[in-house]
């Protein structure tokens, strides 16, 4: 199996732009929240862009389309259910389904909650997923279109993929998510370490993404509900995972 490259860079303010690039020459950039900055990005490495994979229909997810579409020819990929709110959207998917981008296996992953049709792009020969605002550095999107156990669900699906996938997320919103964390759990010093890490990253002007799978299993309290301690703070017993990480989500809105 020949070797994607995988290239970051910070967009608008705080959002990720995601190049993926195949040998074959195949390109696809994961969301297009900003086109001059995605141009900027291509010019950079000397690739063309012939696909959008897009998340969901949020406008700094989405802004970029119909201007790179215009100058590339390339195509838009998004998710069925947002097909009308997607500018200049080709081909519709929905989770189970599975394509192509330069030989390269891409699963589609129905990961509802943020929008109702926000979807996940895994790549399992490549150990990588692109999760849009589902999933964050030690943190999760907001719960603006489904409701928590929705929300939960979709997280589950992203933490059962296999411990060595690449997590590319669609924000950078590390520092914040691991200080939030560190009120839940104080005791975790892996989380700790990874705060540290995270400010060093930001204040050498790098990014935090991507994340490991594995790592965030460890670190990232919205995935972790199950956690003794965190139940014993919030006074909640034997309740359903999702009641933790509703009341997990409500605390970090009030933060
Ligand atoms: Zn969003």
């Amino acid at each position: 199996m020949s070797t994607l490259e995988i290239h970051t860079f910070l967009c608008r303010k705080d959002n990720i732009g995601v190049l993926v690039h195949a040998p074959d020459g195949s390109t696809a950039s994961i969301d297009a929240p900003d086109a001059a900055a995605v141009q900027a990005a291509l010019t950079e490495k000397g690739w063309s862009l012939s696909h959008i994979l897009v998340t969901h229909h949020h406008g700094d997810h989405t802004a970029g389309n119909l201007e790179l579409k215009e100058k590339t020819g390339c195509r838009i990929v998004g998710p069925r259910l947002e097909a009308a709110r997607i500018p200049g959207i080709d081909v519709e998917v929905e989770d189970g389904d599975t394509f192509l981008l330069g030989g390269h296996r891409v699963d589609v992953i129905g990961t509802p909650g943020h929008t109702m049709g926000h979807i996940t792009y895994f790549m399992p020969d490549d150990h990588a997923a692109f999760v849009g605002d589902t999933l964050f550095v030690m943190g999760c999107g907001r719960v603006l279109e489904g409701n928590h156990e929705m929300m939960w669900h979709s997280l589950c699906r992203i933490a059962g993929l296999p411990p060595d996938t690449r997590i590319y997320c669609g924000h950078e919103y590390t520092v914040a998510n691991a200080r939030f964390g560190l009120t839940v759990e104080p005791d975790n010093a892996l989380l700790r370490q990874r705060l540290e890490k995270a400010e060093e990253t930001v204040a050498a002007g790098a990014l935090n993404i991507p994340t490991l799978l594995e790592q965030e299993l460890r670190t990232n309290v919205f995935l972790r509900p199950h956690n003794t301690e965190t139940r014993r703070r919030f006074g909640m017993g034997a309740v359903a995972d999702w009641r933790v990480f509703a009341e997990l989500r409500e605390r970090k809105n009030r933060a």
